[in-house]
């Protein structure tokens, strides 16, 4: 069974603000405070692993371990079928220093030319891994997906990152037009943050 955690500081390890802030809006309704890892000071640790779980696990340890307090990390991003999984792990880095997403996401299309494969249709999922990690090193791990298929150019100005090229399975229009609610309702990153709720947040129900 996982080890719970009912309300208190909750140390973020992300140095996005933006991040921080929709994390704080989750986690708010179930007594916990969002801190995060800048307003402490805490060393951004390298991100070495070799997949999302991995590293959302690098950062918690290593906020939990500086800080003394439970820490949650996340890590996400877009892997396509016919890339094998790419850019995966690599998602924000493809779109540069400048963070240039409308960047990446030509060269998503690029890299899946070069396969010789048709770059509208093919298969993708949005991939979000949560990791919560105590100051004794004991961490609880969830992972969630969205299965989609990439539609190009892109399409619509809401939401960020590869949204605009991305159509959840049973919808014609990408996230990027997508109302937001409706996004937020069916993400990964939703159905992580479920995942952590139901066995993490608060006390066991007593049967
Ligand atoms: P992280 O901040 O290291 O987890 O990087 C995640 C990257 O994956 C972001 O910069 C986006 O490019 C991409 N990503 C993750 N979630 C989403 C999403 O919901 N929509 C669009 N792009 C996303």
């Amino acid at each position: 069974m996982a080890r719970r955690l009912s309300g208190g500081r909750l140390v973020v390890a992300s140095h996005n603000a933006g991040k921080v802030r929709e994390i704080n809006a989750l986690i708010g309704p179930f007594g916990f405070e969002a801190v995060s890892a800048q307003s402490l000071d805490l060393p951004e640790p390298e991100e070495t692993g070799k997949t999302f779980l991995a590293n959302a696990e690098i950062k918690a340890v290593s906020a939990a371990t500086a800080s003394g307090l439970p820490s949650l990390a996340d890590d996400s991003g877009l892997a396509v079928d016919v890339l094998n999984g790419e850019p995966g792990i690599y998602s924000a880095r493809w779109a540069g220093p400048s963070k240039n997403f409308s960047f990446a996401m030509k060269d998503v299309r690029r890299a899946i030319e070069k396969t010789g494969a048709d770059p509208v249709g093919q298969t993708a999922r949005f991939i979000c891994a949560l990791c919560l990690c105590w100051p004794d090193g004991h961490c609880e791990a969830f992972e969630g997906q969205v299965e989609g298929t990439l539609t190009f150019p892109q399409r619509g100005e809401r939401g960020f990152g590869y949204d605009p090229i991305f159509m959840p399975l049973g919808h014609n229009i990408t996230f990027g037009e997508m109302d937001p609610n409706s996004k937020h309702a069916m993400s990964h990153r939703a159905s992580a943050f479920s995942q952590l709720v139901e066995n993490c947040f608060g006390e066991p129900d007593s049967a």
